[in-house]
């Protein structure tokens, strides 16, 4: 490798790294809008979260299939992507294949391995193109999944089809060079690649030459191009699912957060002393209108969202008809994250700019739809929780608007003042009973 491809690359390399560090600030940015969050349970507790369900993708292989094409993916990118570094090396320093003579054999055995599994990745996104776009599995058509979320889910199978068949490329010509050129590195036979061989075999030396360089390049710029775009895409899931799952609640599914300045106004009410009630706590506002009155948890949440739709396809609210779709909830949260982001760092008024996330994203509709029945919650498969989001909507709508339906507000009064949902006193609920007792004496 020339001096000028060293500092081609380099310069690359310098420039996709500032691209996706500012892509990283902004995200950090954007997630840390939220409020605080103490985080809850212990750290082994969540570390043993983390390992089964975003390394070990438990909660994936409720759906065999796909849970399996998806590991091959992963697995095939976790692995491959050691290969990069050996790129990156060879890169920098102008060398080829630099591992090859520390690693003897076992060079060929590992690039087999990557071989491997860069078929395999090859054959599952090829499947998920066919399950998405000729089976047209349903979760992935509602109203939500408009033309960019389509085209990204697409967008990614095809960029990895595209990375995989450059390797094999790469590696088919290699071979070939490795016979006419004593300059290339003996790597072995590698069983994948050569069934490419046939291909090229015909081709000059220069151009062959041509060719590997082509592919070699082609696969580390890509490489470095499809760690930027997943920061706009929905497959930055890839590196938050890890966080987002150690921290996640720990706390029993469907528990609510009570809020402590209202638990504390109740407890002085009653009378019972705690620690708490010594001093007002601040209140602020009551739930959330904005990704601001969420906690960051909710927002990195958005973030790891993958769009897969199983929240929406379990949700009842939605089976039935209801506008309700938590998937677009998460999608939703996102978007004015990255709205709000978008517009500080450009000096614009962020926050402040007369919009919200409830009202000019999700409407009250959508919120009063939910059951809080957690099957959302269940079925995600990197723990995020769409109902924290949607019930603290609805505790701004209700407390700081009294906006909620009418036979709502009559239910929180009868809670209010009769302890029930019903308008009897505690003490009148077993009237029926004193009927039934005369009626058997008369
Ligand atoms: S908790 Fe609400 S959003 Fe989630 S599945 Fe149940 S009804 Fe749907
Ligand atoms: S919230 Fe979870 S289940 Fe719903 S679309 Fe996002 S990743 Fe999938």
């Amino acid at each position: 490798m020339t001096y000028l491809a060293q500092i081609v690359f380099v310069l690359v390399l310098a420039g996709a790294a500032f691209i996706l560090s500012k892509r990283i600030k902004r995200i950090k940015g954007n997630i840390q809008l939220g409020k605080p969050l103490a985080t809850d349970g212990h750290s082994s507790e969540r570390l043993k979260n983390m390992l089964l369900i975003a390394l070990g993708q438990k909660k994936m292989f409720k759906k065999i299939i796909p849970a399996f094409l998806h590991l091959l993916i992963y697995v095939g990118f976790l692995v491959i992507n050691l290969e990069v570094l050996e790129f990156i090396l060879d890169g920098i320093l102008g060398t080829h294949r630099l591992f090859a003579p520390y690693l003897g054999g076992f060079y060929n055995v590992l690039m087999n391995v990557f071989e491997f599994l860069a078929v395999a990745v090859l054959f599952s996104c090829v499947a998920f193109l066919i399950r998405r776009n000729l089976l047209r599995v349903k979760r992935f058509y509602a109203e939500e999944m408009t033309s960019w979320p389509t085209l990204d889910a697409n967008l990614i199978l095809v960029i990895e089809i595209v990375l995989m068949v450059a390797i094999l490329t790469m590696n088919a010509t290699d071979q070939l060079l490795q016979v006419r050129d004593e300059h290339y590195t003996a790597t072995g036979s590698l069983f994948f690649s050569s069934f490419l061989m046939p291909l090229f075999e015909n081709m000059s030396t220069g151009t062959l030459i041509v060719v590997e360089r082509f592919a070699w390049w082609f696969h580390i710029v890509g490489i470095l191009g499809f760690a930027v775009y997943v920061t706009y895409s929905k497959h930055l899931h890839i590196f938050l699912a890890f966080p987002n799952t150690y921290y996640a609640h720990l706390k029993a599914k469907g528990e609510m957060t009570n809020m402590d300045s209202v638990t504390n106004e109740v407890n002085m009410m009653l009378g019972i002393q705690t620690d708490q009630n010594t001093a007002p706590a601040e209140v602020g506002r009551f739930g959330a209108k904005d990704v601001n009155d969420l906690s960051w948890l909710n927002i990195m949440n958005a973030y790891s969202c993958t769009e897969c739709g199983r929240c929406t396809s379990e949700c009842p609210a939605n089976q039935t008809g209801k506008k309700l779709s938590p998937r677009k909830i998460m999608m939703d949260t996102r978007d004015r994250a990255e709205e709000v982001g978008k517009s500080l760092a450009s000096g614009g008024k962020g926050l402040e700019d007369g919009k919200s996330l409830l009202g000019d994203y999700v409407t009250n509709e959508e919120i009063n739809a939910c059951t809080s029945c957690n099957a959302c919650v269940e079925a995600c498969p990197v723990n995020i929780n769409p109902l924290e989001i949607i019930l603290e909507m609805r505790r701004y709508v209700a407390m700081e608007e009294s906006g909620s339906p009418a036979s709502w507000n009559s239910m929180f009064q009868n809670i209010e003042t009769s302890f029930a949902p019903w308008k009897f006193a505690p003490t009148d609920r077993f009237n029926w009973s004193q009927e039934l007792k005369e009626e058997s004496s008369s």
